[in-house]
């Protein structure tokens, strides 16, 4: 039997992951996902109740009230499933009214929906470019655009995070190709660090390239109103194409799309394979999505209680004196790579806050670079001050005992 000595096989590789200390467990929750959750963990062991800070539920939608009655209502009125790819018979009037509403709140032509962000990086590139165009991305670019790239028979350029004069020349080495297109993550999911898009939309036009953003970490709350990190940067009509998700702020279920200039859009819906090849977003999240969407229109609150709640968190760590990395995002590194055992600190210091009722992950090498381990937490809307304050008491408490701060 084949599969006897593929088990042993992966049982080595298995093993190896535990031994590494990088086997994953889930933790398992009983309960909306939202604010306040009772967590399961290890498996089997009771529920305990626990303040959630490391959800992407950054406006604290995900069981928003007028979210879920939108979700009852669109089950009501369209049903549960598709059945379908969008060009068969898998576009409805909400697929299509959800698009123009994405493009018109990122300020672009169109849109186009996928069942993930994943899905709308791993279909963007291959349909867009051929051999003699360029990619240029950012080394620390998320997994799905690095996939997505390895599926496009473009010429590839990476440069150093961040690093701008790196990116100048990697655009020179790649004036021999027919377009080029830059490709950064809008913001960085370990740091919280927001990508230098002036300084990218200038080189852009230096060198004649095109610019995507992947604004996953920023659509629904970065920038005044909301529209992410190009009009934080206020550089909204110099990018030509935005990916994001509608699995993290707005609303936290599933899907994604590319919001972009008309002509890139419209190849997209006849070239790009999770989109041809892949079923449709089930109605009740295209439907929810439009009504995150009518919130968002109609006031700034949540975006502003997100930056009220995260200014109030990322005070309180600086009092407390740990370390962390400067900025605005809701994602706060809490740093213990300078201490001894960094790797093996994080994990104890993870488990403590646990202990206190506070669910944030701590990372570690290869997650992170090496001597970067950290707590990552994640603030939102729906942290109430005293939710905030709680967890900075949990800090200071584990922090003091772990020798920390
Ligand atoms: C989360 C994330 C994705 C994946 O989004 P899904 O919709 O969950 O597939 C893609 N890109 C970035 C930058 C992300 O942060």
């Amino acid at each position: 039997m084949a599969y006897r000595s593929f088990k042993a096989y992966l049982d080595t590789e298995l093993e190896k992951i535990r031994d590494a200390g990088l086997y994953k467990q889930e933790r398992i929750i009983h309960a909306p996902q939202a604010a306040s959750v009772a967590v399961e963990y290890p498996e089997g062991n009771p529920c305990r109740p626990a303040l959630n800070f490391c959800a992407n539920n950054y406006l604290g939608l995900s069981s928003h009230p007028r979210i879920i009655q939108a979700a009852h209502d669109t089950l009501d009125s369209r049903g549960y499933g598709m059945s379908s790819v969008r060009f068969i018979c898998g576009t409805q009037d909400i697929h299509r009214e959800l698009e123009t509403r994405l493009a018109t709140f990122l300020h672009m032509d169109d849109a186009i929906l996928y069942s993930s962000c994943f899905d709308a990086n791993l279909g963007i590139f291959g349909a867009l470019l051929t051999d003699q165009d360029a990619l240029i991305s950012d080394r620390l670019n998320h997994a799905s655009i690095i996939d997505g790239i390895r599926l496009c028979k473009a010429k590839r350029y990476l440069y150093e995070h961040a690093d701008m004069d790196n990116l100048e020349f990697e655009l020179q080495q790649a004036q021999v190709c027919r377009h080029r297109l830059i490709v950064t993550d809008g913001v960085f999911s370990m740091d919280g660090d927001l990508a230098k898009l002036p300084k990218i939309c200038d080189l852009a036009d230096k060198y004649d390239a095109l610019v995507m953003v992947d604004d996953s970490h920023a659509t629904g709350f970065i920038g005044r109103t909301g529209r992410g990190t190009p009009e934080h940067f206020g550089v909204q009509d110099r990018i030509d194409i935005i990916n994001s998700t509608l699995g993290k702020a707005l609303g936290g279920a599933a899907g994604g799309f590319t919001a972009a200039r008309q002509a890139i859009v419209d190849k997209l819906r006849q070239h790009s394979r999770p989109y041809l090849f892949s079923n449709s977003l089930s109605p009740v999240i295209a439907g929810t999505s439009i009504a995150v969407l009518n919130i968002l229109d109609s006031s700034t609150e949540l975006r502003d209680r997100l930056e009220i709640n995260t200014r109030r968190f990322r005070a309180g760590i600086d009092t407390i004196g740990l370390r962390t990395i400067p900025g605005q995002h809701p994602i706060v590194p809490i740093l213990l790579g300078h201490l001894p055992d960094d790797a093996r600190l994080s994990q104890e210091f993870a488990r403590g806050l646990y202990e206190e009722g506070i669910y944030a992950i701590g990372f570690y090498y290869p997650v992170v670079p090496q001597g970067q381990s950290r707590i990552r937490v994640q603030i939102s809307a729906s942290h109430t001050p005293d939710q905030i304050d709680s967890a900075l008491d949990a800090f200071a408490r584990v922090g003091k005992r772990l020798g920390a701060v």
